[in-house]
């Protein structure tokens, strides 16, 4: 890792989207995107522990914490391959409000470069969601909830906190925020076959959110290969992004390039160190 450059170990890159595999000093690996050309998506953890069943970079457990070095690391590494990122966002690999005093030493590195940082959470701790509610600098905040009964959201994101007691922080907080920082605030919501598109759901989900006139980004699932679960229908995904358009909700779909085979929600992969004493098992 000299000079703050970490290893490449792989290039995914293709479709639009360049996607790394960097190596840590224990031999480890996590992996960035770089999506749209300028928006780059960093990891925060040696895999996670909330364990959503949708997702790849949770599906073999936790293994650590990424160091502020190996945060700034990845954003050094993937400026030396990719001219032109102009912000980044923690939204890869970990969730990072569990890392949460690096993330705040990364985003506060970050500003001192020029630029802007957004995280993506489950919510959890909520003692530390609050702060980047009404406190810490940063460009966006998406919550993922992916449900709107506590049935489907302990299903969803079984390790981050309960629908009541998120809303309950997200409650006492958002209607003292400021317009500017409501604004960068966003609930997340990836639809699954089966699992959270039904009309109940989505009515859940609609009766929990709509006093807080937040930002929805309503997510596309792209397939990963630790899970079988399926993404919604195109025409089911279409329907409810109407139907929340239709509630009046500021509604965000997934780009095109998040829909993309090497990007989107829940698609990085982790790798701990073959020396590593944590119970990620080493991906060949
Ligand atoms: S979606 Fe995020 S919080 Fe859930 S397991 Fe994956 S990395 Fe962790």
């Amino acid at each position: 890792m000299a000079d703050g450059m970490l290893e490449v170990l792989d290039d995914i890159s293709g479709e639009g989207n360049r996607r790394f595999r960097l190596g840590l000093r224990d031999g480890a690996a996590v992996e960035a995107v770089v999506y749209g050309g300028d928006a780059l998506c960093i990891s925060s953890q040696v895999g996670c522990a909330v364990a959503c069943p949708f997702c790849a970079s949770g599906a073999r457990g936790f293994g650590r914490n990424l160091e502020l070095d190996e945060l700034v690391g990845q954003v050094m590494t993937v400026r030396g391959l990719v001219n032109g990122i102009v912000r980044v966002t923690v939204s890869g690999i970990g969730e990072p409000l569990h890392n949460h005093q690096r993330v705040v030493a990364f985003t506060e590195w970050a500003r001192t470069v020029g630029l802007p940082v957004s995280l993506t959470t489950s919510g959890g701790p909520l003692a530390r969601l609050r702060p980047w509610l009404e406190l810490h600098p940063h460009r966006g905040l998406t919550i993922s909830v992916h449900a709107g009964t506590e049935a489907v959201r302990a299903q969803m994101v079984p390790h981050g906190p309960s629908l009541t007691a998120l809303f309950g922080v997200l409650g006492q907080t958002v209607p003292g925020l400021g317009r500017g920082r409501r604004r960068k605030v966003a609930l997340a919501y990836l639809l699954m076959a089966g699992i959270n598109d039904h009309e109940a759901e989505i009515d859940a989900f609609v009766e929990r959110v709509r006093s807080l006139r937040l930002k929805l980004h309503l997510y596309a699932f792209n397939p990963v290969p630790t899970n079988d679960l399926e993404p919604a229908s195109e025409a089911r995904y279409q329907q409810i992004a109407a139907r929340l358009r239709g509630d009046g909700f500021d509604v965000r779909r997934s780009s095109q390039a998040r829909r993309r085979a090497n990007g989107g929600c829940g698609t990085l992969v982790a790798a701990r160190s073959a020396s590593s004493p944590n119970a990620l098992p080493v991906l060949q």
